[in-house]
C-alpha cells in the first residue's frame, strides 16, 4: 500500500519514473505540430522533469476535430448509460491500480505532499469517476404533465465537445469533477491541464484508452493558457467549457464565449472563505485546529481555504494561539516524505506571489503573528512557513484578494450581525464555515451567507453526492453531485402528439 512507503523507497520510485510528455489526440501520443515543448518543473527542487509539448491552435483544433468526429460516429455518445458505466469502473480501477505511480506524479509535478497525494487526489479521483459511472444507468428522464391530446419526452442529451480547463492544485481531482459527469454523459471530451501540472492527465489518457475508452473521445492537450486554454475558448465546435481557477481568467472564458460560439461556460473561480467563530462554539480547541488546517492544508493553495479566520473578540487571543501552535508545527518539509504535511509552492511565479501580499499586509498595518518567510531556499524549492496576521481590517487588500497561499488573516468581531457582514464584504462566494453551539444562530448565519457552501461546526469537510461551487465572483455551475451533470446535458423536448 503505497501509504506505508518509506521517503527513500518513495525516492527509489521517483528516481525510476517515466513521464508522458506528449499530448494526447484521437487515442496516441504526439507531439505538439510546432514541435515546441516547455519545461515541466519539480517545485520541491527547481530542477527540471521534463519537456512537455505546448500545444497552440492547430493541436487544439485536432483534438476539438477528433472528439467531434467520435461523438457522431456514436461510438461513445449513443451507448447505453450501463455500457459506459462498465467502461468508467474499469478506467477508476486503473486509476487505482497505478496510485503509486499517480501520486508521484502528482507530488513532484506540483510539491503537494505524497501522503496528500496518495491518500487524497488520487483515491479521490478514482472515487469521483466511479460515483458517476454507478450513477449514469440510474438517472431517467421525464414526461410533461401536458394533458391527454400529448406526451412530451424531456430528456437529457450530451452537448457533444466539452473543453476542460483545469488549475494545478488538485490537478487530477478537478479534472476528475469534470471527466466523472462529462463522460458519463456522453460527451467527447478536450482537456487542459495547467502548465505547471499536466503530468498525471497524461498518464491518465492511456489508462482511460486501455479502460475501453475510444479514441477521440477523451484528449488532453497540455499547454500556455493565453495558447492552448484560448484555442479551446475560442473553439467554434466547443460545446462547452468547464473552467477552474482565477477569476480573472474566468472572466476571459466569458469573452471567448461571446466572441465565438456562445458555448456554454461554467465557472470556479476561488473564494475568500470566511470561517467564523463565535465565543459559544462547541469545542473551541477544535475549531482552532479546523482553522489552521482551513489554510495551511495544500499549501494554502485551495480556492475553498478558510483565509479570513472571523472570530468573536473575547475568544480571539485564545483561538490565535492554538491555531498558531498548530502552524508552528507544519513547518514545510520534502514532499516525498511520509511525515510532511505541508510542501511547496507550485512555482517561483506564486512563491513570489505570496511573499508579496504578506509585505502588502505588513505595510498596511496588520500585525505578523507567525511565518511570513521562505524557508528550505537551499534546496532550490519554493517553500513558504505558515503565516499568521492579526489585527486584520476586512477592507485590506490580504482581506479581500486571493492569495492562495498558508496566509491567514484575523479579523474580530463583537456581534453575529457583524460576522455576517464581514464574511460577505468580499468578490466571492464559494465557501464559508460558522462555529456555535446554538442552532437557531447557525442556521441564521448559514442563511445570511452568501456562499455555495456553509460548514456548520467544521470546516472543508464534502462528499462527491454534495454539490460545490460558488455564488457572486467565484462564478456558477457546479461540480461534483447528480447537479453536475446538467452541466454536461442538454434537455430536448420531443413533442408527440396523439390526439383525443
Ligand atoms: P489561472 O486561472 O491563470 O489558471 C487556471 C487555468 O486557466 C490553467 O489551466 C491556465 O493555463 C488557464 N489559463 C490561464 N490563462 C488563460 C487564458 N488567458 N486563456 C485561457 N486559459 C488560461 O490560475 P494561475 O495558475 O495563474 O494562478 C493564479 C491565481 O489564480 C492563484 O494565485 C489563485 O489565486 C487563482 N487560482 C484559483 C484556483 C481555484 O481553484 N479557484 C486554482 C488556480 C489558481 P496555464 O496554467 O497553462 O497558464
Amino acid at each position: 500500500m503505497s501509504a506505508a512507503l518509506s521517503i527513500d523507497a518513495w525516492k527509489s520510485q521517483a528516481a525510476g519514473l517515466a513521464y508522458r510528455n506528449q499530448a494526447f489526440i484521437d487515442g496516441h501520443y504526439v507531439a505538439a505540430a510546432s514541435g515546441e515543448t516547455f519545461d515541466c518543473i519539480n517545485p520541491a527542487t527547481g530542477k527540471v522533469l521534463t519537456r512537455v509539448a505546448a500545444c497552440d491552435n492547430e493541436d487544439v483544433d485536432r483534438a476539438v476535430r477528433a472528439a467531434r468526429a467520435a461523438f457522431d460516429k456514436g461510438v461513445w455518445s449513443r451507448r447505453s448509460g450501463a455500457e459506459r458505466k462498465k467502461v468508467l469502473l474499469r478506467f477508476a480501477e486503473l486509476i487505482d491500480e497505478h496510485a503509486t505511480e499517480l501520486a508521484l506524479l502528482e507530488t513532484l509535478d506540483m510539491g503537494k505532499p505524497i501522503r496528500d497525494s496518495s491518500k487524497i487526489d488520487i483515491p479521490l479521483s478514482a472515487a469521483c469517476i466511479r460515483w458517476y459511472a454507478e450513477a449514469i444507468d440510474k438517472v431517467y428522464d421525464e414526461i410533461a404533465p401536458t394533458g391527454p391530446e400529448a406526451i412530451s419526452l424531456i430528456r437529457r442529451e450530451p452537448l457533444g465537445v466539452v473543453g476542460a480547463v483545469v488549475p494545478w492544485n488538485f490537478p487530477l481531482l478537478m479534472a476528475s469533477w469534470k471527466i466523472g459527469p462529462a463522460l458519463a454523459t456522453g460527451n467527447s471530451m478536450v482537456l487542459k491541464p495547467a502548465e505547471q501540472s499536466p503530468l498525471t492527465a497524461l498518464r491518465i489518457a492511456e489508462l482511460a484508452a486501455e479502460a475501453g475508452i475510444p479514441a477521440g473521445v477523451f484528449n488532453v492537450v497540455p499547454g500556455f493558457g493565453e495558447t492552448a486554454g484560448q484555442a479551446l475558448g475560442r473553439h467554434m465546435d466547443v460545446d462547452c467549457i468547464a473552467f477552474t481557477g482565477s477569476a480573472e481568467v474566468g472572466k476571459y472564458f466569458l469573452k471567448y464565449a461571446g466572441e465565438s460560439n456562445m458555448k456554454r461556460v461554467s465557472l470556479e473561480c476561488g473564494g475568500k472563505s470566511p470561517n467564523i467563530i463565535m465565543a459559544d462554539a462547541p469545542d473551541l480547541d477544535a475549531a482552532a485546529t479546523a482553522a489552521a488546517w482551513g489554510i495551511f492544508f495544500n499549501q494554502g493553495e485551495v480556492c475553498n481555504a478558510g483565509s479570513r479566520l472571523i472570530v468573536e473578540e473575547s475568544v480571539k487571543d485564545r483561538v490565535l494561539e492554538k491555531v498558531m501552535a498548530v502552524g508552528r508545527k507544519l513547518q514545510p518539509g520534502d514532499p516525498l516524505d511520509p511525515k510532511t504535511a505541508m510542501g511547496a509552492m507550485v512555482d517561483v511565479t506564486q512563491l513570489h506571489r505570496v511573499l508579496d501580499y504578506i509585505e502588502v499586509g505588513e505595510k498596511e498595518g496588520a500585525k505578523l503573528v507567525l511565518g511570513g518567510q521562505r524557508v528550505r531556499g537551499e534546496t532550490g524549492g519554493y517553500y513558504i512557513e505558515p503565516t499568521v496576521f492579526d489585527q486584520v481590517d476586512n477592507r485590506m487588500r490580504i482581506a479581500q484578494e486571493e492569495i492562495f497561499g498558508p496566509v491567514l488573516a484575523t479579523i474580530s468581531f463583537k456581534d453575529p450581525d457583524e460576522a455576517v457582514k464581514i464574511g460577505n464584504d468580499t468578490i466571492y462566494g464559494l465557501a464559508a464555515a460558522v462555529w456555535t453551539r446554538d442552532i437557531t444562530k447557525a442556521l441564521k448565519t448559514a442563511r445570511n451567507l452568501r456562499a455555495g457552501v456553509v460548514w456548520v461546526n467544521c470546516f472543508d469537510n464534502g462528499h462527491i453526492s454534495s454539490p460545490f461551487g460558488g455564488f457572486k465572483q467565484s462564478g456558477f455551475g457546479r461540480d461534483k453531485s447528480l447537479h453536475a451533470m446538467d452541466k454536461y446535458t442538454e434537455l430536448k423536448a420531443t413533442w408527440i402528439h396523439i390526439g383525443n
